[in-house]
């Protein structure tokens, strides 16, 4: 008898880890275990590697990072379907080294649509109980690195939309939609 129950408590982490990870629980979402056993929902794509403790974890984790379930490719349909076109992943200004999300070159809006685990979204983000300290730091670069591409942009005559990937595509688009078609008729 107490055989059986170690052989289920004993399974490898790496065994908890891929279960999380093949059965994700809400689409936008996957359910990942934080080393301390505890589990946490983060936003697909947003996996740190290191959470996965193997290759095959990982592997796992990567196979995850569905393109066409992100908000990101959600907001550039709609964009689309009315009508706009835009770059994508592009440098909204060639010599600086910033890249946008969408980018309407001429109407000088760039469009940022930030991950809530990597730029610390505050509904969204939390800790991982490891290396709290590492992750702690890095998603405070992110955040003023993010405040400072802001800045040099709107110095530069650019119109910047910054959304949560948590945030609503429809609504999201509709808005830079507005922005775009405002900046349009400045310009014009
Ligand atoms: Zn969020």
């Amino acid at each position: 008898m107490p055989a059986k129950n170690s052989i289920i408590f004993g399974l490898p982490r790496v065994f908890a880890v891929l279960i999380a990870v093949t059965l994700p629980t809400r689409s936008q979402y996957l359910l990942v275990p934080t080393s301390s056993g505890r589990l946490t929902y983060i936003y697909r794509g947003e996996v740190p590697e290191s959470w996965a403790s193997s290759d095959h974890a990982r592997t796992a984790m990567r196979a995850n990072k569905s393109r066409d379930t992100t908000p990101e490719l959600a907001i550039r349909r709609f964009l689309h379907a009315a009508g706009l076109r835009y770059r994508v992943n592009a440098r909204p200004i060639p010599q600086l080294r910033r890249t946008a999300d969408v980018v309407f070159t001429r109407r000088r809006v760039a469009v940022f649509i930030d991950g809530c685990f990597w730029h610390g979204c505050p509904e969204h983000h939390r800790l991982p109980t490891a290396n709290s300290e590492y992750w702690m730091a890095k998603v405070q670069r992110n955040s003023a690195r993010d405040k400072d591409t802001d800045a040099k942009l709107r110095d530069a005559g650019w119109v910047v939309l910054r959304y949560w990937a948590h945030e609503d595509p429809q609504i999201v688009a509709d808005e830079i939609r507005q922005t775009v078609l405002a900046a349009c008729q400045i310009r014009n």
